[in-house]
C-alpha cells in the first residue's frame, strides 16, 4: 500500500458538497476573472491575517516578485534572504533585477539566522526576505530590530506557513507585506495555481492591483509594465470553501507531528533529528522534516515500501547553478549545506491517520537498523 506525501483527493472527498457548490456558484454566475469571489477572498484573508489589504494573484512566485516591484526594488538593490528555501524565493529577487544576499539558517528552526543578517547589510540593501520554512515562523522580533533602524523593508515569504503565528500574531503581518501561495499542496491549496499578498500599506496594495492587470488601473492608461497575474474566480471560490477548515487542518497537522514524535521515540530511532517548535511560535507543519546522515538510504527504503518521502531541499539556494555568478563557495553556508544533505520530508496531511503514521515510522526504524552500506564496505 502506498502512502503519498499529501492526499489531495482525500481532502476533496471530505468536503465535496462545499467544493462542488462553490464551483457551481461561479459557473452559474458566469463571471470568471476579478469578480465577487476574489473580492470576498481578499476581504476574508485580510481579516484573518489582521491586515488592511489583500491582493490575490496568479501564484506565490508572482506574489513575491510583484511585491518586490511594488516596493520599488530593482536593479542595483540587494535583498537579504535565507539560503534554504524553495527556489522561487531567490528567483523572485533576481527576476526584478536585484541581487539576493544569502545568510545561513538557524540549526533548530531552519529559518534564516537573524544573528547573521546585520553583517550583510550594505548601502544597497533594501529589504529582508525571511521564509517561514516548513511552516515554522522566523524570529520576527530579532528581524524587526535589525530592519527598523536601518529603514529596511521586511517582505515575508509565507508560502508554507498560512495560519502560523509568532507571539500570537499571524505571519504576513509583521513587515510591509506577506506573500502566500495556493499551490495545491500548500496548507491552503487551490485546484491550480494561485497566490496572494497581504499588506497594511495602501500604496503597495494599489501598485499590486495595477501590476496584476498589465500595469493599468482603468484599462485605458498604462502606468507600468505589469503582467497578467490574476487569481481566477473558480480558484477563489474553492479557496473560500476551504478557508473555514484551515484552522482544523493545521491543528490536525500539529497532532500528526506529535504522533510522529511519540512513535519515533518509541521505536528508538534516536539518531533521527526531529522538527522543533520554538516557544512563542505556532508551527503549522506544511512539511514534517526529519534529518539523518543516512538520508539517501532512508528515502530509498521508504520509496521501496511505497512511502512517498521527498527531500526539501537537496541543494542550498546559493549553490544552484544559475546563481554561480554570485560566486558562492562551499562552506559559506555551513548549516544550510549540512541540512540540505540530511533532510527528508515524511508524509503529512490532515487526512493522515495514526495507523499510517505507524506504518511510516516502522518502515523508517527498520531501515535505520539495517547495516550501513559504508560500514559494510569499510569492514
Ligand atoms: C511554494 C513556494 C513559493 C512559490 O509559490 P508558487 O505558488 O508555487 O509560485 C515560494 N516560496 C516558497 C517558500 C514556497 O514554498
Amino acid at each position: 500500500m502506498t502512502i503519498p506525501l499529501v492526499d489531495l483527493a482525500a481532502q476533496y472527498r471530505s468536503i465535496k458538497p462545499e467544493i462542488d457548490a462553490a464551483i457551481q456558484r461561479v459557473l452559474d454566475l458566469g463571471h470568471f476573472i476579478l469578480g465577487p469571489e476574489v473580492d470576498a477572498l481578499e476581504r476574508e484573508l485580510a481579516a484573518s491575517s489582521g491586515t488592511a489589504h489583500a491582493v490575490a494573484l496568479a501564484s506565490g512566485t508572482d506574489a513575491l516578485e510583484l511585491t518586490l516591484k511594488a516596493c520599488g526594488i530593482g536593479a542595483g538593490d540587494e535583498v537579504i534572504t535565507t539560503s534554504l528555501s524553495f527556489f522561487a524565493t531567490a528567483e523572485a529577487v533576481v527576476a526584478v533585477g536585484a541581487t539576493p544576499v544569502f545568510v545561513d539558517i538557524e540549526p533548530v528552526t531552519y529559518c534564516l539566522n537573524p544573528d547573521q543578517v546585520a553583517a550583510k547589510v550594505s548601502p544597497r540593501t533594501k529589504a529582508i526576505l525571511p521564509v517561514h520554512l516548513y511552516g515554522h515562523p522566523c524570529d520576527m522580533d530579532a528581524l524587526t530590530r535589525i530592519a527598523k533602524p536601518r529603514n529596511l523593508l521586511i517582505i515575508e515569504d509565507c508560502a508554507q506557513a498560512i495560519g502560523a503565528r509568532y507571539r500570537e500574531q499571524r505571519v504576513g503581518s509583521f513587515g510591509i507585506a506577506g506573500c502566500f501561495s495556493f499551490y495545491p499542496t500548500k496548507n491552503l491549496g487551490a485546484y491550480g495555481d494561485g497566490g496572494l499578498v497581504v499588506t497594511n500599506d495602501a500604496k503597495v496594495a494599489d501598485q499590486l492591483r495595477m501590476l496584476r492587470i498589465h500595469g493599468s488601473r482603468d484599462r485605458v492608461r498604462y502606468d507600468a509594465i505589469g503582467r497578467n497575474s490574476r487569481l481566477d474566480e473558480l480558484q477563489a471560490a474553492i479557496l473560500r470553501a476551504k478557508l473555514p477548515h484551515l484552522e482544523a487542518w493545521n491543528e490536525a497537522r500539529r497532532q500528526h507531528a506529535e504522533t510522529y514524535r511519540r512513535l519515533i521515540a518509541e521505536a528508538g530511532a534516536s539518531d533521527l533529528i526531529l522538527p522543533q517548535e520554538r516557544p512563542g511560535c505556532r508551527h503549522v507543519y506544511h512539511l514534517f522534516v526529519v534529518r539523518s546522515q543516512r538520508r539517501d538510504a532512508l528515502v530509498k527504503a521508504l520509496l521501496e515500501q511505497g512511502i512517498r518521502a521527498q527531500v526539501h531541499y537537496a541543494v542550498a539556494m546559493p549553490h544552484q547553478p544559475v546563481l554561480a555568478y554570485l560566486r558562492p563557495r562551499r562552506g559559506d553556508f555551513p548549516v544550510a549545506e549540512q541540512v540540505a544533505d540530511e533532510v527528508l520530508s515524511l508524509p503529512l496531511y490532515p487526512e493522515l491517520t495514526p495507523a499510517l503514521i505507524r506504518q511510516v515510522v516502522e518502515t523508517l526504524a527498520h531501515a535505520m537498523r539495517a547495516p550501513q552500506a559504508s560500514r559494510l564496505t569499510s569492514a
